[in-house]
Protein backbone atom coordinates (compact mmCIF):
# COMPACT_ATOMS: atom_id res chain seq x y z
CA UNK A 1 0.00 0.00 0.00
CA UNK A 2 1.98 2.88 -1.27
CA UNK A 3 -0.09 5.57 0.12
CA UNK A 4 -0.28 4.92 3.34
CA UNK A 5 1.74 7.90 5.19
CA UNK A 6 5.34 7.54 5.75
CA UNK A 7 5.57 8.04 9.68
CA UNK A 8 7.48 10.64 11.45
CA UNK A 9 8.12 11.55 14.86
CA UNK A 10 8.00 15.25 14.89
CA UNK A 11 10.25 16.45 18.14
CA UNK A 12 11.79 19.43 18.98
CA UNK A 13 15.83 19.49 19.47
CA UNK A 14 17.69 22.02 21.94
CA UNK A 15 21.49 22.78 21.83
CA UNK A 16 22.31 24.18 25.29
CA UNK A 17 25.18 26.52 25.67
CA UNK A 18 27.00 24.13 23.07
CA UNK A 19 31.37 24.68 23.19
CA UNK A 20 33.47 23.16 20.50
CA UNK A 21 37.32 23.95 20.90
CA UNK A 22 39.94 22.07 18.78
CA UNK A 23 43.01 21.83 19.85
CA UNK A 24 45.97 23.45 18.46
CA UNK A 25 49.42 21.01 17.93
CA UNK A 26 51.60 24.04 17.36
CA UNK A 27 51.68 25.56 21.20
CA UNK A 28 49.04 28.54 19.70
CA UNK A 29 45.73 29.22 21.64
CA UNK A 30 42.62 26.59 21.12
CA UNK A 31 40.26 26.78 18.46
CA UNK A 32 36.77 27.81 19.48
CA UNK A 33 34.68 26.51 16.58
CA UNK A 34 31.75 26.81 18.19
CA UNK A 35 31.85 29.20 20.99
CA UNK A 36 28.64 28.79 23.52
CA UNK A 37 25.86 28.48 21.09
CA UNK A 38 21.85 28.19 22.46
CA UNK A 39 19.54 26.94 20.17
CA UNK A 40 15.89 25.84 19.75
CA UNK A 41 14.20 23.76 16.61
CA UNK A 42 10.32 23.48 17.15
CA UNK A 43 9.49 20.04 16.13
CA UNK A 44 8.61 20.29 12.41
CA UNK A 45 10.67 23.22 11.84
CA UNK A 46 13.56 23.59 9.14
CA UNK A 47 16.29 25.83 10.96
CA UNK A 48 19.17 26.96 8.59
CA UNK A 49 22.62 27.55 9.71
CA UNK A 50 24.32 30.16 7.44
CA UNK A 51 27.72 32.07 7.42
CA UNK A 52 30.82 32.71 5.95
CA UNK A 53 33.46 29.52 5.25
CA UNK A 54 34.58 28.46 8.95
CA UNK A 55 32.20 30.36 11.16
CA UNK A 56 31.38 26.88 12.69
CA UNK A 57 28.01 25.66 10.77
CA UNK A 58 29.21 22.63 9.97
CA UNK A 59 30.61 21.24 13.64
CA UNK A 60 26.98 22.12 15.13
CA UNK A 61 25.57 20.12 12.54
CA UNK A 62 28.13 17.56 13.39
CA UNK A 63 27.63 17.81 17.03
CA UNK A 64 24.09 17.19 16.85
CA UNK A 65 24.38 14.17 14.53
CA UNK A 66 26.79 12.49 16.79
CA UNK A 67 29.95 12.62 14.67
CA UNK A 68 31.46 15.10 16.54
CA UNK A 69 31.65 14.93 20.29
CA UNK A 70 31.18 18.42 22.07
CA UNK A 71 33.41 20.37 24.48
CA UNK A 72 30.67 21.00 27.13
CA UNK A 73 26.96 21.98 26.84
CA UNK A 74 24.07 19.46 26.02
CA UNK A 75 21.97 18.21 23.03
CA UNK A 76 18.26 16.80 23.18
CA UNK A 77 16.24 15.13 20.65
CA UNK A 78 12.60 15.28 22.19
CA UNK A 79 13.37 14.38 26.32
CA UNK A 80 16.51 12.18 25.39
CA UNK A 81 20.00 14.18 26.26
CA UNK A 82 21.70 12.45 23.02
CA UNK A 83 25.07 14.66 23.87
CA UNK A 84 26.83 11.29 24.32
CA UNK A 85 25.16 9.35 22.59
CA UNK A 86 27.11 7.51 19.19
CA UNK A 87 25.09 8.71 15.93
CA UNK A 88 23.55 5.27 15.17
CA UNK A 89 21.45 5.54 18.16
CA UNK A 90 19.89 9.01 17.99
CA UNK A 91 17.78 8.28 14.81
CA UNK A 92 18.67 11.07 12.97
CA UNK A 93 19.69 10.85 9.38
CA UNK A 94 22.12 13.06 7.17
CA UNK A 95 21.98 14.14 3.50
CA UNK A 96 25.61 14.99 2.08
CA UNK A 97 26.45 17.14 -0.85
CA UNK A 98 28.58 14.47 -2.21
CA UNK A 99 25.35 12.17 -2.21
CA UNK A 100 27.65 9.13 -0.33
CA UNK A 101 25.44 6.39 -1.99
CA UNK A 102 26.92 2.79 -2.72
CA UNK A 103 28.00 2.91 -5.79
CA UNK A 104 27.78 -0.89 -6.55
CA UNK A 105 24.18 -1.01 -5.23
CA UNK A 106 20.71 -0.41 -6.97
CA UNK A 107 18.64 2.96 -6.36
CA UNK A 108 16.12 0.18 -4.72
CA UNK A 109 19.29 -1.33 -2.58
CA UNK A 110 20.59 1.98 -1.82
CA UNK A 111 17.27 3.49 -0.60
CA UNK A 112 16.56 -0.49 1.60
CA UNK A 113 19.89 -0.42 3.19
CA UNK A 114 19.27 1.82 6.32
CA UNK A 115 16.25 -0.75 7.31
CA UNK A 116 18.04 -3.74 5.93
CA UNK A 117 20.84 -2.96 8.56
CA UNK A 118 18.48 -2.55 11.23
CA UNK A 119 16.99 -5.93 10.90
CA UNK A 120 13.44 -4.42 9.48
CA UNK A 121 11.57 -7.33 8.58
CA UNK A 122 12.07 -7.89 4.40
CA UNK A 123 8.54 -7.55 4.18
CA UNK A 124 8.04 -4.26 5.60
CA UNK A 125 11.67 -3.44 4.08
CA UNK A 126 9.95 -3.54 0.45
CA UNK A 127 6.97 -1.64 1.39
CA UNK A 128 8.59 1.14 2.83
CA UNK A 129 10.95 0.95 0.15
CA UNK A 130 8.60 1.26 -2.63
CA UNK A 131 6.57 4.09 -0.08
CA UNK A 132 9.70 6.76 -0.63
CA UNK A 133 10.65 5.56 -3.78
CA UNK A 134 6.97 6.92 -4.77
CA UNK A 135 7.13 9.66 -2.40
CA UNK A 136 10.40 11.05 -4.32
CA UNK A 137 9.17 10.29 -7.84
CA UNK A 138 11.93 7.62 -8.35
CA UNK A 139 9.96 4.66 -9.76
CA UNK A 140 11.60 4.92 -13.39
CA UNK A 141 15.13 4.67 -12.13
CA UNK A 142 14.91 2.31 -9.08
CA UNK A 143 16.93 -0.22 -10.80
CA UNK A 144 19.57 1.77 -11.93
CA UNK A 145 23.34 2.35 -10.17
CA UNK A 146 24.01 5.65 -8.77
CA UNK A 147 26.64 6.48 -11.67
CA UNK A 148 23.96 6.05 -14.31
CA UNK A 149 21.90 8.95 -12.60
CA UNK A 150 22.09 12.86 -12.92
CA UNK A 151 23.57 14.70 -10.05
CA UNK A 152 19.52 15.45 -9.10
CA UNK A 153 18.68 12.37 -9.16
CA UNK A 154 21.19 11.03 -7.04
CA UNK A 155 20.43 14.00 -4.60
CA UNK A 156 16.58 12.75 -4.62
CA UNK A 157 18.04 9.00 -3.84
CA UNK A 158 20.10 10.28 -0.79
CA UNK A 159 17.38 11.96 0.27
CA UNK A 160 15.28 9.12 -0.28
CA UNK A 161 17.38 6.92 1.94
CA UNK A 162 17.49 9.59 4.74
CA UNK A 163 13.55 9.70 5.22
CA UNK A 164 13.21 5.57 4.60
CA UNK A 165 14.38 5.09 8.32
CA UNK A 166 11.95 7.51 9.71
CA UNK A 167 14.27 9.56 11.38
CA UNK A 168 13.50 11.74 14.38
CA UNK A 169 16.04 14.68 12.58
CA UNK A 170 16.80 15.03 9.31
CA UNK A 171 20.55 16.79 8.61
CA UNK A 172 21.48 18.47 5.42
CA UNK A 173 25.13 19.21 4.85
CA UNK A 174 25.35 21.75 1.78
CA UNK A 175 22.93 19.21 -0.02
CA UNK A 176 22.25 21.04 -3.67
CA UNK A 177 25.73 22.76 -3.46
CA UNK A 178 27.22 20.40 -6.54
CA UNK A 179 24.25 21.12 -8.38
CA UNK A 180 23.88 23.80 -11.43
CA UNK A 181 21.77 27.19 -10.29
CA UNK A 182 18.20 25.86 -12.18
CA UNK A 183 18.60 22.55 -11.05
CA UNK A 184 19.16 23.68 -7.24
CA UNK A 185 16.75 26.34 -7.12
CA UNK A 186 13.94 22.96 -8.36
CA UNK A 187 15.48 20.62 -5.75
CA UNK A 188 15.22 22.79 -2.82
CA UNK A 189 11.53 23.30 -3.44
CA UNK A 190 11.28 20.18 -4.02
CA UNK A 191 13.29 19.24 -0.30
CA UNK A 192 11.29 21.94 1.36
CA UNK A 193 7.66 20.06 0.66
CA UNK A 194 9.10 16.96 1.07
CA UNK A 195 10.09 17.99 4.68
CA UNK A 196 6.59 20.04 5.28
CA UNK A 197 4.83 17.13 4.24
CA UNK A 198 6.68 14.44 6.36
CA UNK A 199 6.72 17.52 9.40
CA UNK A 200 10.81 16.14 10.11
CA UNK A 201 12.61 18.66 12.08
CA UNK A 202 15.58 19.29 10.56
CA UNK A 203 18.89 21.86 10.49
CA UNK A 204 20.42 22.94 7.54
CA UNK A 205 24.07 24.02 6.34
CA UNK A 206 24.18 26.62 3.66
CA UNK A 207 26.39 29.32 2.42
CA UNK A 208 23.62 30.13 -0.37
CA UNK A 209 21.36 33.03 1.63
CA UNK A 210 18.76 32.83 -1.07
CA UNK A 211 18.75 29.37 -0.35
CA UNK A 212 17.91 30.06 3.02
CA UNK A 213 15.91 32.31 2.90
CA UNK A 214 13.77 30.17 0.60
CA UNK A 215 13.61 27.03 2.69
CA UNK A 216 13.87 27.77 6.48
CA UNK A 217 11.64 28.64 9.37
CA UNK A 218 14.18 30.72 10.84
CA UNK A 219 17.43 31.24 9.41
CA UNK A 220 20.76 31.04 12.09
CA UNK A 221 23.57 34.05 10.59
CA UNK A 222 26.26 32.73 12.25
CA UNK A 223 30.09 33.94 12.35
CA UNK A 224 33.42 33.10 14.22
CA UNK A 225 31.90 30.03 16.21
CA UNK A 226 28.49 32.43 17.18
CA UNK A 227 25.15 33.19 16.50
CA UNK A 228 24.84 36.33 15.52
CA UNK A 229 20.59 36.06 14.78
CA UNK A 230 18.23 33.60 14.54
CA UNK A 231 15.08 34.57 13.29
CA UNK A 232 12.64 34.17 10.72
CA UNK A 233 13.48 34.91 6.91
CA UNK A 234 11.53 38.35 7.16
CA UNK A 235 12.95 39.72 10.79
CA UNK A 236 16.69 38.89 9.37
CA UNK A 237 16.28 40.94 6.21
CA UNK A 238 14.18 43.82 7.61
CA UNK A 239 15.55 43.79 11.27
CA UNK A 240 18.95 43.06 11.05
CA UNK A 241 20.84 43.31 14.83
CA UNK A 242 24.21 44.05 13.62
CA UNK A 243 26.13 45.36 10.53
CA UNK A 244 27.44 41.46 9.78
CA UNK A 245 23.53 40.65 9.32
CA UNK A 246 22.90 43.16 7.53
CA UNK A 247 25.37 42.55 4.83
CA UNK A 248 25.92 38.98 4.80
CA UNK A 249 21.73 38.69 4.07
CA UNK A 250 22.03 40.33 0.88
CA UNK A 251 23.41 43.91 0.13
CA UNK A 252 23.45 46.77 2.26
CA UNK A 253 24.41 50.41 2.21
CA UNK A 254 25.33 51.99 5.45
CA UNK A 255 24.62 55.66 5.75
CA UNK A 256 26.14 57.88 9.05
CA UNK A 257 23.48 59.61 10.76
CA UNK A 258 22.82 61.93 13.25
CA UNK A 259 19.60 61.69 15.56
CA UNK A 260 17.61 65.04 15.40
CA UNK A 261 14.84 63.90 17.10
CA UNK A 262 12.46 60.92 18.56
CA UNK A 263 8.95 60.95 19.10
CA UNK A 264 6.42 58.55 18.73
CA UNK A 265 8.31 55.55 17.18
CA UNK A 266 9.85 57.62 14.71
CA UNK A 267 13.47 59.29 14.37
CA UNK A 268 14.35 62.34 12.26
CA UNK A 269 17.87 61.86 10.90
CA UNK A 270 19.99 63.66 9.43
CA UNK A 271 21.78 61.29 6.41
CA UNK A 272 23.81 63.10 3.55
CA UNK A 273 22.53 66.77 4.32
CA UNK A 274 19.11 65.63 4.09
CA UNK A 275 16.45 64.72 6.71
CA UNK A 276 14.67 61.52 6.89
CA UNK A 277 11.89 60.01 9.00
CA UNK A 278 12.45 56.26 10.31
CA UNK A 279 10.50 53.78 12.62
CA UNK A 280 12.85 53.21 15.72
CA UNK A 281 13.72 49.32 16.41
CA UNK A 282 15.00 48.19 20.03
CA UNK A 283 18.29 47.62 18.23
CA UNK A 284 19.49 51.19 19.24
CA UNK A 285 19.19 53.58 21.78
CA UNK A 286 18.90 56.82 20.31
CA UNK A 287 20.04 59.95 21.53
CA UNK A 288 19.87 63.52 20.23
CA UNK A 289 22.29 64.81 18.05
CA UNK A 290 24.09 61.30 18.78
CA UNK A 291 25.22 59.01 16.00
CA UNK A 292 23.40 56.26 14.30
CA UNK A 293 23.88 53.70 10.91
CA UNK A 294 21.05 53.89 8.27
CA UNK A 295 20.57 50.26 7.16
CA UNK A 296 19.31 50.88 3.35
CA UNK A 297 19.07 48.02 0.65
CA UNK A 298 19.54 48.54 -3.03
CA UNK A 299 15.92 48.24 -3.45
CA UNK A 300 15.06 50.84 -1.17
CA UNK A 301 16.48 53.71 -3.55
CA UNK A 302 14.32 54.69 -6.32
CA UNK A 303 15.45 57.33 -9.31
CA UNK A 304 13.06 60.11 -9.39
CA UNK A 305 12.31 63.60 -10.41
CA UNK A 306 11.09 64.35 -7.24
CA UNK A 307 13.66 62.67 -5.03
CA UNK A 308 15.55 64.80 -2.47
CA UNK A 309 19.51 62.90 -2.72
CA UNK A 310 21.37 64.30 -5.63
CA UNK A 311 23.97 61.80 -7.11
CA UNK A 312 26.39 60.55 -10.22
CA UNK A 313 25.93 57.11 -11.77
CA UNK A 314 29.53 55.80 -11.51
CA UNK A 315 28.72 52.20 -12.51
CA UNK A 316 26.32 50.47 -14.30
CA UNK A 317 25.33 46.94 -14.25
CA UNK A 318 22.43 45.08 -16.20
CA UNK A 319 20.63 42.23 -14.96
CA UNK A 320 18.36 41.48 -17.39
CA UNK A 321 15.40 42.34 -14.98
CA UNK A 322 16.91 45.21 -13.22
CA UNK A 323 19.67 47.46 -13.90
CA UNK A 324 22.32 47.91 -10.58
CA UNK A 325 23.89 51.47 -10.40
CA UNK A 326 26.47 52.43 -8.29
CA UNK A 327 25.68 56.14 -6.95
CA UNK A 328 27.78 58.69 -5.80
CA UNK A 329 26.06 60.86 -2.97
CA UNK A 330 28.36 63.59 -1.31
CA UNK A 331 31.05 61.63 0.35
CA UNK A 332 28.99 58.60 -0.02
CA UNK A 333 28.75 55.48 -2.79
CA UNK A 334 25.40 53.35 -2.33
CA UNK A 335 24.73 50.66 -4.74
CA UNK A 336 20.90 50.78 -6.05
CA UNK A 337 18.39 48.45 -7.78
CA UNK A 338 16.21 49.87 -10.82
CA UNK A 339 13.20 47.17 -11.59
CA UNK A 340 11.87 49.95 -14.19
CA UNK A 341 14.52 50.69 -16.45
CA UNK A 342 12.11 49.44 -19.65
CA UNK A 343 10.34 52.59 -18.26
CA UNK A 344 13.03 55.61 -18.28
CA UNK A 345 15.79 53.93 -19.87
CA UNK A 346 19.01 52.77 -18.43
CA UNK A 347 21.15 55.51 -17.54
CA UNK A 348 24.77 56.12 -18.47
CA UNK A 349 28.14 56.88 -16.31
CA UNK A 350 28.78 60.28 -15.56
CA UNK A 351 25.06 61.07 -16.03
CA UNK A 352 23.40 62.84 -12.52
CA UNK A 353 20.40 61.77 -11.33
CA UNK A 354 17.88 62.38 -8.29
CA UNK A 355 17.26 59.50 -5.69
CA UNK A 356 13.97 59.12 -3.91
CA UNK A 357 14.71 56.84 -0.93
CA UNK A 358 12.04 54.73 0.93
CA UNK A 359 12.37 56.18 4.45
CA UNK A 360 10.00 53.52 6.12
CA UNK A 361 12.37 50.81 4.77
CA UNK A 362 15.53 51.89 6.77
CA UNK A 363 16.50 50.11 9.80
CA UNK A 364 18.89 51.71 12.83
CA UNK A 365 21.75 50.40 14.04
CA UNK A 366 24.39 51.76 16.85
CA UNK A 367 27.77 53.22 14.76
CA UNK A 368 30.34 50.99 13.73
CA UNK A 369 32.82 51.73 16.00
CA UNK A 370 35.53 52.55 13.40
CA UNK A 371 33.45 55.75 12.82
P1 LIG B 1 32.46 25.81 5.54
O1 LIG B 1 31.34 26.65 5.02
O2 LIG B 1 33.78 26.16 4.92
O3 LIG B 1 32.18 24.35 5.54
P2 LIG B 1 31.84 25.90 8.36
O4 LIG B 1 31.13 27.10 8.84
O5 LIG B 1 31.02 24.68 8.16
O6 LIG B 1 32.68 26.24 7.08
P3 LIG B 1 33.32 24.31 10.24
O7 LIG B 1 33.57 23.16 9.29
O8 LIG B 1 32.30 24.11 11.28
O9 LIG B 1 33.00 25.62 9.42
O10 LIG B 1 34.70 24.70 10.91
C1 LIG B 1 34.82 25.72 11.84
C2 LIG B 1 36.26 25.92 12.17
O11 LIG B 1 36.76 24.82 12.91
C3 LIG B 1 37.15 26.04 10.93
O12 LIG B 1 38.05 27.11 11.11
C4 LIG B 1 37.86 24.72 10.86
O13 LIG B 1 39.16 24.88 10.31
C5 LIG B 1 37.92 24.29 12.30
N1 LIG B 1 37.88 22.81 12.40
C6 LIG B 1 36.91 22.01 11.95
N2 LIG B 1 37.18 20.72 12.22
C7 LIG B 1 38.39 20.71 12.87
C8 LIG B 1 39.24 19.70 13.42
N3 LIG B 1 38.87 18.41 13.39
N4 LIG B 1 40.40 20.08 13.99
C9 LIG B 1 40.74 21.39 14.06
N5 LIG B 1 40.01 22.39 13.57
C10 LIG B 1 38.84 22.07 12.98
Amino acid sequence: NVSAPIKTHSVDVKLSNLLKIFPTHDGSEDFYAVNEIELDIKAGELVTLLGPSGCGKTTTLRMLAGFELPTSGSIHIGADNVTNVPPNKRNVAMVFQSYALFPHLSVFENIAYGLKINNVPKGEVIDRTFKVISLMHLEEFKDRLPSQLSGGQQQRVALARAIVTEPRVLLFDEPLSNLDAKLREYMRDELRKIQQRLGITSLYVTHDQTEAMAISDKVVIMNHGKIQQADNPIDIYTRPNNHFVAGFMGKANFLHGVVKDVKDKKAIINILGQTISVSVNDKVKLSENGPVDCVTRPEFWELSEEGKFNGEITRVIYLGNHVEYEVALGDETITMMDFEHYKHGIKQEGERIKLHLKEECVSLLPPRKEY
